[in-house]
């Protein structure tokens, strides 16, 4: 079981005989593979995007475990739209020019070395330009002389199982490092609105995110000491948290924040739209990282029942990989049951996210971010939140398509206000427009029949 992640390997595996040994070519592929894929970053650092601050940090941790140095890109500044804007036409996504321009800043930095150099940059499938990050990475260093520099691009396509080409459990430490991530970060949300003293939070997330990172950083810890130590590492976050002094009060609007991944999560790209939702009196819920690996669980399986692959290993590798990843997902949320009351996600994102928003975008046709957005609304709503905001950029189809919908949305659920947000590298109407949206949602608010649930702390 501790191993059913390595097993990918096998399972494949199993359409081939083994021999005396009990050793498949598979296996021994699979082992050559990991060998080439680990020798190919060997000496070099691998530089992972901040796409969110505390996922990019636990990212890195997983590579350094398995002895491969990484480090995420440090915070983007104007220097990286400058020259994310010299190198491309103007016609990519605004994430493409911030993460483009981040990693040609170390390309630029004093210390750069392009023998001791590598970049991630995963890819995914759809109508979406994120499939494009990777290949014009790659131009971009090859017309700069850096050919030679790898690019780590896990796909998509096979719910970016190739991350496990790295060492038999990657797969599975990244999933247990994403998801505490996202616990950190949903505890900052849901307590920096009601500190008392500004700060408190983020210094608990920041001590948390030191802490945790040990944890999943270290070699020596496999299978259950390794869930072990980051259950005891997250009670320890959880209790620091709590013991913030706050006012839990239940006059905040809750503020379900959807959108393009990479913007609504990076705070430099949205302009820290959390922290100006929690400035006019809100409270925010971010749609998180793990929703989009549901998502992409969700589509590797249609995606094998439209090849005609619904009976085949790597289905049942499909849904191995899912009922395992529930189970290590409850595992690391044990200790927040009462600090999540209200704040539980989707358990199933067909039957709460994807189906709720089949009637506006049927997901076996819009593919992407945007039917998470509709239908995360639709969860949001049902959750009790007083209004959603969808982040994204300027010119991005996710949001332009979501926006068409959004008006029957909101009017086949009481009104509840929804409104997109756009962002690039020089102007946003969030600014102009937060205010009057705030409005709408205290007024929503308090005609709304769908009560919120809170932990037992608020008054
Ligand atoms: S979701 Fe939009 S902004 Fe993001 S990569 Fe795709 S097209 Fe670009």
């Amino acid at each position: 079981m501790e191993e059913i992640f390595g097993r990918r390997g096998r399972a494949g595996a199993g359409l081939t005989a083994p021999g005396k040994t009990g050793v498949t070519e598979n296996m021994i592929t699979k082992a050559r593979t990991r060998e080439a894929a680990t020798d190919r970053l060997a000496g070099r650092t691998l530089w992972i995007p901040r796409m969110t601050y505390s996922g990019a940090r636990m990212a890195a941790a997983v590579f350094r475990s398995v002895g491969i140095d990484a480090m995420v890109t440090p915070p983007s500044d104007q220097q990286s739209l400058e020259l994310g804007g010299l190198y491309s036409s103007g016609e990519e996504c605004y994430p493409q020019k911030v993460t483009l321009g981040d990693f040609l800043r170390i390309i630029r930095a004093d210390d750069f070395d392009p023998d001791k150099t590598a970049f991630f940059m995963p890819t995914a499938e759809g109508p979406c330009r994120f499939g494009q990050y990777g290949p014009y990475l790659k131009r971009v260093l090859k017309d700069l002389g850096y050919a030679d520099i790898p690019v780590i691009s896990p796909t998509s396509r096979n719910a970016y199982d190739g991350v496990a080409d790295h060492a038999p459990d990657m797969m599975r430490r990244t999933w247990w490092a994403l998801v505490a991530a996202d616990i950190c970060r949903k505890l900052l949300l849901k307590t920096r609105p009601y500190e008392t003293t500004q700060g408190d939070s983020d210094e608990a997330r920041e001590r948390g995110l030191d802490m945790l990172e040990e944890v999943v950083a270290d070699p020596a810890l496999r299978g259950r000491r390794r869930m072990a130590a980051m259950v005891d590492v997250l009670v320890r976050i959880r209790d620091r948290f709590r013991s913030i002094p706050a006012r839990y009060t239940k006059d905040r609007p809750l503020i379900g924040v959807v959108g393009e991944i990479y913007c609504r999560l990076n705070n430099f790209s949205n302009r820290e739209a959390v922290r100006r939702i929690e400035a006019h009196g809100g409270e925010a819920w971010l749609s998180d990282v793990c929703e989009w690996i549901w998502y992409t669980n969700w589509s590797q399986k249609s995606l094998l029942k439209r090849d005609g692959k619904s009976f085949s290993g790597q289905m049942l590798m499909a849904h191995l990989k899912s009922y395992f990843q529930h189970k290590d997902e409850k595992k690391l949320l044990g200790p927040f049951r009462e600090d999540f009351i209200g704040y539980e996600e989707p358990h199933d994102v067909y039957a709460d996210v994807l189906r709720p928003g089949w009637p506006y975008l049927p997901a076996d046709g819009a593919l992407g971010e945007m039917v998470l957005s509709v239908g995360k609304s639709i969860y949001l709503y049902a959750k009790g939140a007083d209004g959603v905001i969808d982040i994204s950029p300027f010119s991005c189809m996710n949001g332009i398509i979501s926006e068409a919908v959004y008006h029957s949305v909101s009017r086949d659920h009481e009104a509840i206000p929804i409104r997109n947000f756009y962002f690039d590298a020089s102007t946003s109407n969030m600014e102009r427009d937060l205010d009057i949206f705030m409005e709408l949602a205290i007024s929503y608010g308090r005609r709304k029949q769908r009560e919120r649930r809170y932990p037992p702390w608020f008054r």
